[in-house]
């Protein structure tokens, strides 16, 4: 296998999802050098998920909002957040939201002000919507310069350093040729893993490689186990997002018997009706409030039953005669997806959807690797144990700028590296050794259906209810991948040689989650684990991962 051509470039930006492209177009009008990697297509990703109505921003209102606003961060994070990165969302997030529009996004104000998801305080969000617009929007501001290059369908494999600084990475382009790029830094901003996940909210190329290549490149994960899993539609149309505002209008989710199913979870002191109005405030799970039986029963049944039809909602028809723009916006792009709420058996059921954790990284998106930034859903950014709603698009407005800048500042006084073709192919077939170092074995699954086997696991193990037992099965059948794959002839024949990447990366970051839920021996936000099922102080820590020698060290800092 060889490497079919080189590229040389300032800056490569892995990711075309929002804060890939922020970061691009700021480094673009600094006249820097820029090659934006993205998997897929231009304006892709968890931001532009086709079947999502809209997504919001959350924006501090005034000077004398700063300390309340930090506070509802720091507050819903029980304790896990990054208070530096808190800091910086809520002092630039006003100035970041005006420059949607350089970027070819339309940041709709909602009229009046809103309580976020999880926000204790209302405040300005601003709507985005319009994906195929949108995409037209950057094609056209991204032509106006000739220092930007995009590479579509190609994936970022492997990156280069020499010494504690990058200087290059690997790529396998649109015809699954190995191109080698000469660069001096690089900015991750390849979103979260939710299609790990059988049942999940993202695109197919949301699937944490950005955080295998940061972890790769010697920079940290944090805070792994906080995933948020959000109801989603199952019926009539599987993968719609569901709003759980209208589940203020709701009276009762029933099973597949027709049995109710919270009065089969609810302790006696809370009714059915507070639970689903405490529901309707917050679309991710969280342990954090009474609802959390809500999410609770609904998983618990499942990996009982093994049925993963949903669970049938019963609405009040008044949902329909409320006129609030946030119902509005959702009821009627519902109606374009052909989904009436009280018309139709509409079901519903856990959907993995966001990462709180990621790449640990400083207010400036800073790995402590030498020239390389993770920003977006990749990092783990401002969000702790739970995720305020409306603050992530931000944030990759927000530090897809404080990386670009920083990045410009970086160039300015690094020395270029060059590589040669021979430095090239030594990287690669280093990297094809790291693949395929593992002993023959028996097992006769095919890639696809290993990767099918390990959404299935993530989703039955590692989801909204978890236990040691089921963790450490989990975590035996990942290893027994692990042990017994081989990608080499996948990585021989063209055709297959991302599927072999990706094979690999699933059973790395499956491995790293499954022992990150097993490690925090206690419930606390996203995370919730049935045999810890309370809180517990000794784990106000964050947990870190980093690989040393081959060897990943799981450690609880307070940090
Ligand atoms: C259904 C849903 C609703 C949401 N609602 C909200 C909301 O209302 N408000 C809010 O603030 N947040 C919301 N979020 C979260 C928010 O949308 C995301 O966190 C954010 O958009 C992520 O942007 P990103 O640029 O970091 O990554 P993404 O938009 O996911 O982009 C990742 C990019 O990286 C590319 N990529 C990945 N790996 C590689 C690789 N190895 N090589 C090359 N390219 C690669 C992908 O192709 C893609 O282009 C929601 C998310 C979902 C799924």
């Amino acid at each position: 296998m060889e490497i079919s051509q080189k590229i040389t470039t300032e800056v490569l930006v892995v990711g075309g999802g929002l804060s890939g492209i922020k970061a691009t177009k700021e480094l673009a009008s600094m006249n820097r050098d820029v090659l934006m990697v993205t998997k897929t297509k231009l304006a892709s990703g968890s931001s532009f998920y086709p079947l999502k109505a809209s997504l919001g921003t959350q924006v501090t209102k005034d000077e004398e909002d700063h300390n309340i606003f930090f506070k509802d961060i720091e507050d819903l994070s029980r304790g896990m957040h990054s208070r530096n990165l808190a800091e910086a969302y809520v002092k630039d997030i006003p100035e970041r939201v005006k420059e949607y529009k350089d970027i070819g996004v339309q940041a709709k104000k909602l009229e009046g002000e809103r309580k976020a998801c999880f926000a204790n305080h209302p405040r300005d969000i601003y709507l985005l919507s319009d994906w195929d617009q949108i995409r037209e929007n950057v094609k056209e501001i991204f032509n106006q310069y000739d220092n930007l290059n995009v590479m579509q369908k190609t994936v970022v494999v492997s990156l280069i350093k020499k010494e504690n600084q990058i200087v290059g990475a690997i790529l396998l382009d649109d015809k699954n040729e190995f191109v080698m790029v000469e660069c001096q830094a690089v900015i991750l901003a390849s979103g979260g893993f939710g299609s790990i996940y059988k049942h999940n909210l993202n695109p197919a190329d949301v699937d944490g490689s950005g955080h295998m290549l940061a972890l790769e490149a010697g920079a940290s994960l944090v805070n792994m186990e906080f995933i948020q899993f959000i109801p989603g539609i199952t019926t009539p149309r599987y993968k719609t997002l569901f709003g759980e505002h209208t589940l203020m209008y709701c009276r009762d989710i029933i099973d597949e018997q027709g049995e109710s199913l919270l009065d089969q979870y609810l302790p006696e002191n809370i009714s059915k009706k507070d639970c689903l109005e405490i529901r309707s405030t917050h679309g991710p799970f969280t342990h954090s409030l009474e609802s959390k039986y809500f999410d609770i029963a609904m998983m618990d049944n499942i990996i009982k039953t093994k049925n993963e039809n949903g669970f049938t909602l019963f609405y009040e028809d008044e949902l329909y005669d409320n006129e609030e723009e946030f119902y509005k916006v959702y009821l009627d792009w519902l109606k374009e997806k052909n989904v009436h709420l009280t018309k139709q058996e509409v079901k519903i059921a856990p959907f993995a959807h966001a990462s709180n954790g990621g790449v640990f990284i400083d207010e400036y998106g800073r790995t402590g690797v030498e020239g390389l930034y993770a920003i977006g859903e990749l990092s783990a950014n401002i969000e702790g144990a739970n995720r305020l709603g409306g603050n992530s698009t931000g944030a990759c407005m927000v530090f897809g700028k404080r990386s670009a800048f920083d990045c410009d500042q970086y160039l300015q006084s690094v020395k270029a590296y060059r590589l040669s073709e021979a430095d090239g192919q030594e990287h690669l077939e280093q990297l094809i050794k790291s693949i395929d170092s593992v002993s023959p074995s028996e097992n006769k699954l095919t890639a696809n259906k290993m990767i099918d086997q390990i959404k299935e696991i993530m989703w039955y193990h590692g989801n909204v209810v978890r236990s040691e037992d089921r963790l450490k099965d989990a975590l035996k059948q990942i290893s027994e991948f692990e042990s017994g794959f081989m990608f080499a002839d996948l990585l021989e024949n063209k055709h297959s040689r991302k599927l072999a990447i990706k094979g690999r990366n699933f059973i790395k970051v499956a491995g790293i989650l499954l022992q990150a839920m097993q490690e925090r021996k206690e419930s606390r936000g996203a995370h919730y684990r049935e045999d810890y099922p309370a809180e517990d102080s000794s784990y106000d820590k964050r947990l870190f991962i980093s690989k040393r020698d081959e060897t990943l060290s799981y450690n609880f800092l307070y940090q």
